[in-house]
């Protein structure tokens, strides 16, 4: 187990700034997601902290060592990738087996290693089997155990269920956090699926043009994302534009104007402020907006539906509302609302109107 202190880091290639002073604490044992929009920087990110790559300036520390210029195969780093890359020609355990080799261990502890990691991703037995003997999700814990097998301090991990089937993902998912958290190891995961982010980290980094935009635990990112590309990158949500009105006698609330009248909120951050006058966006997430009376709430916002999308579960609604189109998701539905010019009343709790700095 080790702790990952990232101090200042900064990385260009070419005149093109991909990191920009990266400062990022992961503590030992954590289960750590970057993620953002394509070409923000995560992937290389990661391979700084595999040692790929060496920074134009700052610092990367596991505990108290900086491993800044330590090659890669000192590093002590499992690593997992989108193409696994497994050798065809091997099989499983000879696979398995390659990064013990290359560290010249002898016969005996490569097979009882080699064994061990096996049983960790619960592929006992199949040391003998070829590659293309395997289904998609076996290959995966194959690549797996060969990032294991060498004891690692932490496992970087790159994308690597995106050529996996949905069925397949969802499984491995809690397979590769019970790896983590049953041996220690510090894991850092690169993904663009936030749903994979969501349900797997213990905090999250949101990065967007080669800086760390909000770092947390998911449910704080999601509830009081930082700024509108983290509120829509990590979930689904409706944007309004308002300006803030009164402060209100519910401490932390406030009144905010908008097209679909008088909205009341609170802001996404507990060190913000807002001040009358200010123009800020509102961010309502879909299931947090509902057909049914919620107690206590001022928020109403009269609309039609003009679309409706059965999904089982749930319901999707689009309900149009003045100048705005608004996405509604109902769970568990008794009822289906169908498309009509009949007026519909919805509802918001102020705490899920989150006001977010324009
Ligand atoms: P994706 O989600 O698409 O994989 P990412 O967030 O992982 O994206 P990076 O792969 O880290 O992004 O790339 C960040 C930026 O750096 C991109 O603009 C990319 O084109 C650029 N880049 C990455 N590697 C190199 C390289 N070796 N040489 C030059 N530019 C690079």
């Amino acid at each position: 187990m080790v702790s990952i202190s990232i101090r200042q880091l900064t990385k260009k290639f070419g005149r093109n700034t991909v990191l920009s002073g990266i400062n990022l604490d992961i503590a030992a044992g954590e289960l750590f997601f970057l993620l953002g929009p394509s070409g923000c920087g995560k992937t290389t990110l990661l391979r700084h902290i595999a040692g790929f790559y060496t920074p134009n300036s700052g610092q990367i520390l596991f505990d108290d060592e900086d491993v800044t210029s330590l090659p890669v195969h000192r590093r002590g780093t499992g690593m997992m990738f989108q193409s696994y890359a497994l050798w065809p020609h091997l099989n499983v355990a000879q696979n398995v087996a390659f990064g013990l080799e290359e560290r010249n261990r002898p016969r005996p502890e490569i097979e009882a290693r080699v064994a061990e990691a096996l049983e960790q991703v619960k592929l006992e037995g199949l040391g003998d089997r070829r590659i293309q003997q395997l289904s998609g999700g076996q290959q995966q814990r194959v690549a797996l155990a060969r990032a294991l097998v060498i004891r690692p301090r932490c496992l970087l991990l790159d994308e690597p269920l995106s050529n996996l089937d949905a069925k397949l993902r969802i499984e491995m998912r809690s397979e590769i956090r019970r790896i983590c958290k049953e041996f220690g190891l510090t894991g850092i995961y690169v993904t663009h699926d936030r749903d994979e982010a969501l349900s797997m980290a213990d905090r999250m980094a949101i990065m967007e043009g080669g800086h760390l935009v909000q770092v947390g635990p998911p449910a704080e990112v999601y509830r009081n994302p930082a700024t509108p590309m983290v509120a829509e990158f990590i979930g689904e949500t409706n944007f309004i534009d308002g300006r803030v009105l009164r402060d209100t006698s519910r401490v932390g609330f406030f009144d905010v104007e908008t097209s679909l009248g008088t909205l009341r909120g609170r802001p996404n951050s507990e060190d913000w402020r807002p001040v009358v006058g200010q123009q800020v966006i509102l961010s309502l997430r879909p299931e947090a907006l509902s057909f049914e009376q919620i107690f206590d709430s001022p928020n109403r916002i009269p609309g039609h539906i003009v679309n409706t999308s059965y999904l089982g579960s749930i319901v999707q609604y689009e309900l149009a509302a003045g100048t705005e189109n608004l996405k509604v998701c109902q769970m568990n539905p008794a009822i289906i609302r169908q498309p009509s010019d009949q007026e519909d009343r919805l509802m918001i709790a102020p705490a899920d109107v989150v006001m977010l700095r324009k």
